[in-house]
């Protein structure tokens, strides 16, 4: 087989765009199409939620205001159904809020209404670029083991009943292992924004993540370094 040239490869690519507004969805049905993606269209949740599982998505952009079910529900199902479709969100509003929780839930990306298509269009690549990188990502760290694409974490082969910030966060310090992680760097890789002073929500976090990550098991892994940060490794006991 020939290895196809990047842009040829993203060029017929499947696209699902979740938006209830007529003039939107149209809007980005023609210029999406005119930029070789195929295209499909659903006005509601519901029905956006049905067309993803029964289509084969290279990535889906989801409105969040949306009749049937809204476009947090539609996200969450799909996550929670084990569907690892990259989502790029569309958010009515600049709310750091709205921005943690996709995030959270597991959007990909997102864009604050109105936006330029061009920045769609380079977010769409963006993201398509990098979504089979995401298909065999596994991290061990001593008897841990993280599954990064099923959002699936173990211990000792049992599994951890984390929130996805839970996971986020074991899954930096557990990439990163052996690495001193300031709080402000946390705060800015999770939750993707600065914090500033209120870095407080790291220490909370992570008592929350050592009360299941390390409190059930003999050989603590998450280490605090006073006034620094924390750092995920084995050390001898
Ligand atoms: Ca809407």
């Amino acid at each position: 087989m020939q290895a196809q040239p990047q842009e040829a490869r993203i060029r017929h690519m499947k696209l699902l765009i979740i938006e209830d507004e007529a003039k939107t969805a149209a809007y980005l049905h023609k210029g999406l199409t005119e930029n070789g993606f195929v295209v499909d269209v659903a006005r509601r949740g519901d029905k956006g939620l049905d067309l993803a599982w029964a289509g084969d998505y290279d990535l889906i952009i989801l409105d969040v205001m949306l009749p049937g079910q809204d476009g947090w529900e539609v996200l969450a199902r799909l996550r929670k159904d084990g569907r690892q479709t990259p989502v790029l969100l569309l958010t009515a509003r600049d709310s750091v809020q709205d921005r943690v929780k996709g995030l959270n839930l597991g959007a990909d990306d997102y864009l604050i209404k109105p936006f330029a298509f061009s920045e769609l269009l380079a977010r769409i690549r963006t993201l398509l670029r990098r979504g089979p990188a995401r298909q065999t990502e596994i991290v061990n760290v001593a008897d841990i083991e993280l599954d990064l694409v099923r959002h699936k974490a173990t211990r000792g082969g049992k599994r951890l009943n984390l929130t996805p910030k839970e996971f986020s966060l074991l899954s930096l310090l557990a990439r990163r292992t052996g690495e001193v992680l300031s709080r402000t760097m946390i705060a800015e890789q999770v939750w993707d924004m600065n914090f500033d002073s209120n870095t407080n929500v790291v220490d909370v976090h992570v008592r929350r993540l050592r009360s299941k990550v390390d409190d059930p098991f003999p050989l603590k892994l998450i280490h605090t370094v006073r006034g620094v940060g924390y750092v995920l490794e084995e050390r001898a006991s």
